[in-house]
């Protein structure tokens, strides 16, 4: 019988963010599926009954938990304690987690710890024909695989954005809380503050209904015989502030600064689409003054509709890399779609 522990940690403000709703319908489906296995919840935070109310109806047949000060950040010595302890206090077999930049840091070691053994990027979990199975990409999301284990407990971080949240209504649960005691070595890393980019200054946003990606084009010589940065940096900053779409680029644009050419200046490597960039999900993209090589589009895996600018009616979005390309000036047609965005707010 397998014991399907859902482990997530809350929010600062207590709650339990959409990663984690997302990975607690994966562990439902996946013990619904199972038959004779357990649903738990496990939770870590500094506060924790908001988002164990959150998980109300799920079918879980215990909450068990982990909260105060010393669980409240992201601190390595002090979550792996949390993790180990609620995960043997369940007896988990297999321990489904969002792949959020706590846990991805920390759940390696706590499988370690317990003799387990775990999967990362994981996309689906499944339940097909009763037994347990994985869904992953590899060499750059070109092959997908269903991995199944028999070593116990088996960890699975789940990608955010595969799947749906869960949504159920909130009630009262009752928590058993556990007490493990880290030492002081534990506490020895401790969070000062916090730096983040404001909301329009953050211009990578997995959660945007738009991918908007820029090439190296917006920075090379136009058909006046001019490169024109300030107004492309003008032009996509306004597209972001009025559609809030989330901003990519191809590996050319962010390289060219290594080069010492004007470029983009809010543009970093983290932008970067493609085989050695990363796999978005959105469920639409438009790609501008970029070519559509195949190391760059093999990021829009995931991108359900796409379409591109190109003045180029030969590049290789034409050969089948984007529902539709519009052979264009990228500068003009921005320039419209700002224009018809301002105008449609006002
Ligand atoms: C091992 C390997 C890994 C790689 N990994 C990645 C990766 O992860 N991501 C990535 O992006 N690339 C990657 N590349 C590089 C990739 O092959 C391409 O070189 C790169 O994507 C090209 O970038 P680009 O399309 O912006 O530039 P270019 O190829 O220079 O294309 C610029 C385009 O802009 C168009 N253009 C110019 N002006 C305008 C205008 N006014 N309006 C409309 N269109 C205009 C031109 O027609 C042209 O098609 C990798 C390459 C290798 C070998």
């Amino acid at each position: 019988m397998e014991i399907i522990l859902l482990l997530a940690h809350s929010e600062t403000d207590g709650s339990l963010g959409k990663a984690a709703l997302e990975s607690l319908a994966a562990a439902r489906n996946l013990a619904a599926s199972l038959a004779g296995s357990a649903l738990v919840v496990g939770l870590v935070g500094g506060e924790i009954q908001s988002a164990a109310n959150q998980t109300a109806g799920c079918g879980a047949t215990r909450t068990i938990g982990v909260a105060g000060p010393d669980f409240a950040s992201s601190r390595y010595s002090t979550d792996i304690v949390a993790a180990e302890a609620i995960a043997r206090a369940a007896a988990a077999t297999i321990v489904i987690a969002p792949a959020t930049s706590r846990w991805n840091r920390v759940l390696a070691g706590a499988a370690q710890r317990l003799g387990g053994r775990i999967d990362t990027h994981v996309t689906d979990v499944t339940g097909a024909d009763g037994q347990p199975g994985v869904t992953r990409w590899y060499y750059r999301q070109r092959m997908e695989a269903v991995v199944r284990r028999t070593r116990r407990p088996w960890f699975i971080l789940l990608e955010p954005g595969c799947g749906q949240a869960w949504n159920g209504a909130q009630g009262q649960v009752p928590v058993e809380l556990l007490a493990p005691a880290p030492t002081d070595a534990n506490r020895r890393t401790t969070v000062a503050g916090i730096h983040a980019p404001s909301a329009d200054k953050q211009t990578i946003r997995p959660d945007a209904k738009l991918l908007f990606v820029a090439g190296a084009g917006w920075t090379k010589a136009q058909p006046d015989g001019k490169a024109h940065p300030d107004e492309a940096e003008q032009l996509i900053l306004d597209f972001l502030s009025k559609s809030k779409a989330s901003l990519g680029s191809t590996k050319s644009l962010v390289d060219l600064s290594g080069e010492g050419q004007a470029v983009l200046k809010f543009m970093t490597h983290l932008n970067q689409i493609g085989q050695t960039g990363s796999t978005p999900r959105h469920p639409k993209g438009l790609s501008t003054c970029c070519h559509g090589e195949e190391p760059h589009t093999v990021g829009w895996r995931f991108i359900n509709e796409r379409r591109a600018v190109n003045l180029n009616p030969n590049c290789s979005w034409a050969q089948g890399k984007a529902d539709v390309l519009y052979v264009a000036d990228a500068f003009a047609v921005m320039r419209k779609v700002n224009a018809l965005l301002a105008a449609q707010a006002g």
